[in-house]
């Protein structure tokens, strides 16, 4: 009579076959690997929170950054802002001040480029806090090496036109040089075209966003919040920081501001933190 069962029916213990024995070790085998794994992976996270204890302790923040939450898995729709058209908007890059999500997390934009502190670089490094950089090609073209070490740690350079002028009071060809030449000068330098582009003091009008349109430009974030080393301005009423919201600041030390870009950071993170929200990375949400 055959049997399916490993136990005879006498009683007496039949072996397994080899093929059986071989398939529990793997499983045996397998279950140990998930488990050093696991561990492995939480080793991996209390070292990287001691690493981001110590380097909020280090650069003098109240509380540790909190870490943002994983990106929605679809991309928010992101439409212009009600009041922030121009003629014919369809189909330009939409200009918005807040990403629409629910996630509590805020976006740092740092724009122009005239300060370039190292120390800047190693804090924001060291606290792995995202942003997104809005540059200008003639403070830009003294010291292409600083921009390139903010690329090389995670930073995506975008487009704030090459020489920072007022561009509704361009023609729409001064307009594209401006523009369009940017992207051609961060492209030749750094490798990779921009998405993004922020007009100069957040001036547009129909001929920009064509312009922009016409070299690859797919967005035009604008900002919610500024902040700069001793204050905040917001672009709302409530004077809050909201989710989604963009804020602003600029690369400027002591020649511009009572302070250095480390004094900004400082402010700037120790009210998202203490108010609940994370820094997360624009360009994950776009
Ligand atoms: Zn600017």
């Amino acid at each position: 009579m055959v049997s399916g069962c490993a136990q005879g029916g006498d009683g007496s213990d039949v072996p397994p076959a080899a093929g059986q024995q071989q398939a529990k070790a793997d499983r045996q085998r397998a279950k140990a690997d998930r488990q050093r794994a696991k561990e492995r992976h939480a080793a991996k996270l209390r070292a990287a929170h001691k690493a981001r204890v110590a380097a909020a302790k280090r650069w003098g923040l109240k509380k540790v950054p909190l870490l943002p939450p994983r990106p929605p898995a679809g991309k928010p729709e992101i439409t212009t802002r009600k009041g922030f058209e121009v003629d014919g908007h369809d189909g330009l890059p939409p200009v918005f001040t807040t990403v629409p999500t629910k996630q509590k997390v805020v976006f740092l934009t740092i724009d122009d480029g005239a300060e370039k502190d190292p120390a800047f670089l190693r804090m924001m490094s060291e606290l792995k806090v995202p942003y997104t950089a809005f540059l200008s090609g003639f403070l830009v073209k003294d010291d292409y090496g600083y921009f390139e070490k903010m690329q090389t740690g995670g930073v995506v350079l975008n487009n704030h036109t090459l020489r920072h002028p007022y561009l509704p009071g361009l023609s729409y060809a001064r307009q594209k040089r401006e523009i369009c030449g940017m992207q051609d000068m961060i492209e030749k330098r750094y490798g990779k075209r921009p998405t993004l582009f922020r007009p100069p003091f957040g001036s547009y009008n129909e001929d920009t966003l064509h312009a922009a349109r016409s070299c690859g430009i797919k967005y035009a974030p604008l900002w919610n919040e500024e902040v700069f080393v001793d204050r905040w301005e917001y672009r709302e009423w409530d004077r809050e920081i909201h989710p989604g919201d963009i804020v602003l600041s600029h690369f400027r030390g002591r020649a511009h501001w009572k302070g250095t870009m480390p004094d900004m950071v400082r402010r700037f993170l120790n009210k998202v933190t203490a108010e609940g929200y994370a820094v997360a990375r624009l360009e994950d949400y776009l």
